[in-house]
């Protein structure tokens, strides 16, 4: 019996790996479960899984969710607090799928000797991805990449030593704007940026993938990650979303993860490392497919990419402003007050005006340089048109 605790929840990721949970009864126990701000999502999850412990964000939620569990034995927490002690509370594995920076202190909360932490949120290893690879290994907490394209990644290394690895090679659906011109996507809306073709996933990332910025910032989780250098690593869109990512060795040999586009496959891969678990996924028919396809990335159409490619090679903080900045414009032009293409201009004016010299060595160190990053994106909100 594996104990685990879901940090982000009631989350896209959060439902998946409950799905895959239920299916799978008597192999988990649910340690604890933490949450934003849906009290009812969180303690209906809490029940059905037979949590010990449920915590929720938001410090006002509380007493709504000690009587949502009242009677169940679950003990229940609100505030930051606790869900830093919801992370850090006694257990084998934490999967870490809260959203945006706001889950790097969990996640740092939460690793500890001798348990594994599935990494969903990609957003810390961008804002302190070098203090947190430090941390994790001084905390002798092993990482397992949850996000689809490290998973494959990391499940093709092991066909060879990490001596041999030539080129990483990450794949990107395109999102819903692949095939539209700049013209079109100057005046793309929230509800057409929202259409992911290929996975259903929270507002926020599925904003990410619109951009390509998801690719650009899983580049950084990924040089981070498998400690890979920026030069070694490139995106390739690939329509399908079948192949999720490829390692090329210095025989020429190239080790590729395939899998129909479906979370529940890299999150199964995790919770039972280095089992494997049944699961009722797609299966791949290559003769039904047909064909696969790649392009190259447009970074002419996808500046995003760009910002964050040379964020990855400049280093320093300035991947932890890039994120920061982008935190702000994606939640500004969901809420309507930003063009599409604004959110890659407040993203790169935000970059030009910060000193981004030296990579932050703590989680205060980080969320001071967030702060910062995100007081200027707002001002420069005003001054980039809707
Ligand atoms: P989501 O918006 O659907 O869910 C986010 C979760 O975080 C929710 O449970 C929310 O309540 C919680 N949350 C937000 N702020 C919080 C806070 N301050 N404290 C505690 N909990 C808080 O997002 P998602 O799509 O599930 O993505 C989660 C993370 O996983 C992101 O970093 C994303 O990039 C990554 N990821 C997601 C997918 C996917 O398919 N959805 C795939 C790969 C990686
Ligand atoms: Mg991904």
């Amino acid at each position: 019996m594996t104990r685990l605790t879901v940090l982000g929840a009631t989350g896209s990721i959060g439902r998946s790996v409950a799905k895959v949970l239920m299916a799978h009864p008597g192999r988990f126990q649910v340690e604890a479960l933490a949450g934003g701000r849906d009290v009812a999502a969180l303690a209906q999850m809490a029940r059905t899984l037979q949590a010990r412990f449920a915590a929720i964000a938001d410090p006002d939620a509380g007493p709504e969710l000690a009587s949502a569990l009242a009677g169940t034995g679950i003990a229940s927490g609100a505030g930051p607090s606790a869900v830093l002690e919801a992370a850090a509370r006694e257990t084998d594995m934490v999967v870490s799928a809260i959203v945006g920076v706001a889950g790097l202190a969990p996640s740092v909360a939460a690793l500890g000797a001798g348990r594994r932490m599935a990494l969903a949120n990609k957003e810390c290893l961008v804002a302190a991805g070098r203090f947190f690879m430090d941390e994790a290994g001084r905390k002798g907490t092993e990482l397992l990449p949850m996000d689809s394209e490290h998973n494959a990644i990391f499940q093709a290394l092991s066909a060879a030593p990490a001596s041999a690895v030539e080129r990483m090679t990450l794949t990107a659906s395109g999102g819903p704007f692949r095939n539209r011109s700049r013209e079109e996507m100057r005046h793309a809306t929230r509800q057409d940026a929202l259409k992911h073709p290929n996975w259903s996933m929270g507002d926020k990332i599925t904003i990410d993938s619109a951009t390509l910025m998801n690719k650009g910032l899983e580049l950084i989780e990924a040089h981070h990650l498998f400690a890979v250098p920026a030069q070694k690593l490139d995106a390739v869109v690939h329509p399908e979303s079948v192949i999720h990512g490829l390692v090329s060795f210095t025989d020429g040999a190239v080790v590729a993860g395939m899998a129909m586009p479906d979370m529940c496959v890299p999150i199964a891969h995790c919770l039972a490392y280095p089992d494997r678990l049944p699961l009722p996924a797609r299966r791949l028919d290559l003769v039904e497919l047909g064909r696969l396809t790649f392009e190259a990335v447009d970074e002419e159409r996808f500046p995003a990419f760009a910002l964050a490619r040379m964020a990855m090679e400049a280093g320093g903080s300035a991947p932890t402003v890039l994120n920061a900045a982008n935190e702000i414009a994606v939640a500004a032009f969901l809420q309507g007050r930003l063009g599409f293409y604004g959110i890659s201009d407040v993203v790169a004016g935000t970059l030009e005006g910060m000193n981004v010299a030296t990579a932050p060595a703590s989680v205060e160190e980080a969320l001071a340089v967030d702060a910062e990053a995100r007081r200027m994106a707002s001002g420069l909100l005003l001054s980039v048109s809707a």
